[in-house]
């Protein structure tokens, strides 16, 4: 981690409509980036941190600005399909499929790395993930620095990640170079993560494209990877998207009744599907009434709860299926575990 004594001078840059103006900070950004600095940008998921994953003493600034452990490997950005073919051996025909199709967007594809891309970048294994992001201001970056961007999310290790420059700002100021703030990210929840290196393809995963759109388009069914109990993706074992105060999951019948009955003023709740205003905690949030809304507003409620001061959190969780499964993933890390069924 980061000595307070080692703090950067972070620039926190607002894009406007003043389209010089925003050049500009590309031109900068993508120039920090390329030397060797840390540019915190938003993307359609959530915002990045981003280094010159071709750059060993780089993409060591990661690690070191967001206290993530060593192996826990980094995907690495391009804003053009072209930029694939050296950072990769081969590129597997289902996931050039898969690209095609996705690209730029939320989905990250593993395959076999090529010398090009440093070992750090992906923790010693042997593959590489890879995504082509659709945000103009990711891609404006990756193109204007001219090199790949690894790109972890743009939190400290273990919090929720960020989606909104704010929420950057209050884990990254003195530690990335520059923010540059783009409004808040579309999806809200990071990449799917897709394992094309095995047969069959497998989502390490569960992002904003889901193992149903995957299986239809390839015509054979996409699976979970890492289902015997030892995660495949090195990443998923860390403790993740914590906020400060304790989250429950709370799966019942009626949650209004068991939620209400454990509430009081400094409590939060995240009401999915059902009337905000039915819940008696102090603070209420309500993440919508479909996986997708839920999925963009999730993280941002997580990090408000603890801004708010509350000292417990109680959280209903939406069914299995599509998005719903990214959202369950997060939110059940997010509680560590903890469920109370009534
Ligand atoms: P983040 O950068 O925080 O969005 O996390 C990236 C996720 O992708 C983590 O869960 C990593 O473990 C996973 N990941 C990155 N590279 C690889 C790889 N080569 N093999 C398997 N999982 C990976
Ligand atoms: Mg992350």
């Amino acid at each position: 981690m980061l000595s307070d004594n080692k703090l950067l001078k972070t620039d926190f840059c607002v894009l406007t409509d003043d389209v010089v103006h925003n050049n500009e900070i590309f031109r900068k950004g993508g120039e920090i980036l390329r030397n060797g600095g840390l540019v915190a940008f938003p993307t359609e998921t959530v915002y990045g941190l981003g280094a010159n994953a071709l750059s060993e003493e780089a993409v060591s600034k990661i690690f070191k600005a967001k206290g993530r452990p060593q192996d826990n490997p980094l995907i690495v950005h391009i804003a053009d399909l072209s930029d694939l073919e050296s950072l990769v051996k081969k590129i597997p025909k289902k996931a050039e499929i898969i690209a095609n199709h996705y690209w730029g967007g939320p989905i990250t594809i593993i395959m076999e790395r090529s010398d090009k891309i440093p070992a750090s970048v992906s923790a010693g294994l042997s593959t590489v993930a890879i995504r082509f992001p659709s945000h103009p201001v990711a891609t404006a970056l990756i193109k204007l620095s001219g090199v790949p961007i690894a790109a972890p999310s743009a939190n400290l290790s273990g919090k929720p990640s960020p989606t909104t420059a704010r929420h950057v700002a209050e884990d990254m100021m003195g530690r990335a170079d520059v923010i540059i703030d783009g409004g808040s990210s579309f999806f809200g929840v990071e990449s799917t993560v897709l394992d094309a290196t095995v047969s069959p393809l497998a989502i390490l995963r569960p992002g904003a494209v889901t193992r149903e759109e995957l299986s239809e388009l390839l015509h054979e069914e996409v699976v979970w990877g890492g289902g015997d109990g030892v995660p495949k993706s090195p990443g998923m074992k860390y403790k993740h998207y914590a906020p400060a105060a304790p989250l429950y999951i709370i799966e019942s019948k009626d949650p209004v009744q068991v939620i209400n009955s454990l509430s009081d003023e400094k409590t939060g709740v995240l009401a999915y599907g059902i009337d905000p205003s039915e819940f008696t905690a102090g603070v209420v949030f309500s993440a919508g009434n479909t996986p997708s809304e839920y999925a963009a507003h999730m993280f941002y409620y997580l990090r408000e709860f603890d801004n708010c001061g509350v000292d417990k959190i109680y959280a209903v969780a939406p069914p299995p299926g599509g998005v719903g499964d990214a959202v369950r993933n997060r939110i059940f890390k997010s509680a560590g575990g903890k469920v109370i069924c009534e």
